[in-house]
């Protein structure tokens, strides 16, 4: 333990070691491009550029990397996440809600990268991830609840960047979000918790959820 009597130690042991930067790719999933998963990469990215971790988004699907190139959601890459990062290299981790393994501060050590999948999260969970989990590569959960694409991947960073252990980090599940005067609706996933007690979630995706809500809430999840 650094002493009084030796400053220039107690200095040095104050130092927090410089941490390690991450990849997190992720493969989208879904046929379309909904402004619910824009808004949710865009922040990814943003988050990724603010803590010094380098942001990859792919698909095999040409339609999307042409949407999606104009949109500044970050490095998009027209390609299925093997290509990118071979499974066998074992470098990448799949964030995987069937894993039986949960995710802890050591995987930073073992693992460069973290991989998700760009999907939805539809109630009950459909396991769509499955189809990352064919292509080989070694997973591990984030707890029992499902969470939203870019609450995945800030729990993660959380764990493998900043050490904090899953079961410490602060959550909001199912949180109710008031719509207006007389409507609430109930999200059926799990958040970080803010500063202010509420699920931190992209911004504007209130704003979205509420025109979404417009139109019908059940058609907008699936
Ligand atoms: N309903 C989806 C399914 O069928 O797999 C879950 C999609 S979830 C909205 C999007 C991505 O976030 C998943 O593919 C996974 O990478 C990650 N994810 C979400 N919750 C997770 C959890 N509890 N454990 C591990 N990964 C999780």
């Amino acid at each position: 333990t650094p002493t009084r009597t030796n400053p220039a130690e107690f200095a040095k042991a104050r130092q927090t070691p410089e941490k390690k930067s991450f990849m997190f790719v992720i493969e989208h999933l879904d046929p379309e491009l909904a402004d619910w998963s824009a808004l949710e990469y865009r922040t990814i990215a943003k988050e990724c550029r603010e803590t010094k971790n380098q942001f990859t988004l792919c698909s095999g699907l040409q339609d999307f990397v042409v949407k999606a190139g104009g949109l500044s959601l970050g490095d998009v890459v027209g390609k299925g996440v093997e290509e990118l990062f071979p499974p066998e290299e074992r470098r990448v981790c799949l964030l995987d809600p069937q894993a039986k393994k949960e995710l802890s501060p050591e995987d930073g050590d073992v693992f460069d990268g973290f991989l998700f999948g760009g999907i939805l999260g539809d109630d009950p969970p459909r396991d769509r991830t499955s189809e990352l989990r064919q292509k080989g590569y070694e997973g591990r959960r984030l707890g029992p609840v499902q969470m939203t694409t870019d609450t995945a991947v800030r729990v993660t960073r959380m764990v493998v960047q900043d050490k904090i252990l899953l079961e410490e980090i602060p959550y909001v599940d199912f949180p109710e979000l008031k719509l207006d005067e007389h409507e609430s609706t109930e999200m059926p996933f799990r958040y970080v918790k803010g500063e202010d007690g509420g699920p931190v979630m992209p911004d504007g995706m209130i704003e979205l959820i509420r025109k979404d809500a417009d139109k019908g809430f059940d058609d907008f999840l699936q």
